[in-house]
């Protein structure tokens, strides 16, 4: 016996990965959140602490809190994309609050897609050093665990998706059913269509894991996405 032969070693040990509903796990009682079912995640290496959140809005210090519970510490940022209801900004004449008010509480780098910067800051007001522009299959670590970053523009130009250890965040490119709107600023329905191309050819055992709650199920492998989604029907 080693002294540390207690400790996780695989990267499925000691991957941390918490998903996080707007209105119910976070930003409970308001109505934007309880309304809009946007989910945040946690994505961390249990071993170092150290985590990462997807799309912290709504309540950014709660999710801050949430995860510190779990003895985790937020030292980046993964953005989706840049409507309000993932990084904060102004959605519908409200304010909702984001990656702005999370750097109020935590210095740490927000990583985007290139295409998708001048968005985010125009949806923010966030200042550029703080943005750490990625291109297609860069790979973010957080302690020792890999993410590998998605460009999957259509929903927006810079939309990305992130995988980690057979788990696919898609943020609004891919919802269990249906797919990201291609009617708003910045949508492409012919690039939703590659970027959802490219997404089907992911393994059959990957667990989607969407933006929103749409469904019954928060989640569900991409067999069954594939066989069920009507958006995968003549694609
Ligand atoms: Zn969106």
């Amino acid at each position: 016996m080693t002294e540390n032969a207690s400790l996780p070693n695989s990267s499925s040990d000691r991957l941390y990965f918490r998903q996080l509903l707007s209105g119910r796990d976070f930003a409970q009682g308001d109505q934007i959140a309880t309304q809009m079912v946007n989910f945040a995640y946690a994505i961390g290496d249990r071993q170092t602490g150290e985590c990462v959140l997807v799309d912290p809005a709504y309540s950014p210090a709660e999710l801050i809190e949430v995860v510190g519970a779990d003895g985790m510490q937020v030292t980046g940022v993964l953005a989706t994309h840049y409507h309000a209801d993932h990084i904060g900004g102004s959605m519908m004449g409200f304010d909702i609050d984001g990656i702005t008010a999370l750097l109020d509480e935590v210095d740490c780098p927000i990583h985007v897609q290139a295409e998708e910067t001048e968005w985010i800051r125009k949806t923010t007001h966030i200042s550029p050093e703080h943005l750490m522009e990625h291109t297609s299959g860069d790979v973010v670590s957080v302690g020792g665990i890999d993410i590998t970053l998605l460009h999957t523009p259509g929903h927006t130009p810079g939309s990305q998706c992130f995988l980690v250890d057979g788990k696919l965040v898609a943020g609004d490119t891919l919802f269990l059913d249906g797919c990201g709107r291609t009617d708003l600023p910045g949508s492409n329905s012919k690039h939703m269509i590659e970027s959802l191309q490219l997404l089907a050819k992911v393994p059959g055992d990957t667990v989607l894991y969407p933006g929103h709650q749409y469904s019954a199920d928060p989640s569900a492998t991409m067999d069954h996405v594939l066989a069920h989604n009507y958006i995968f029907q003549g694609l």
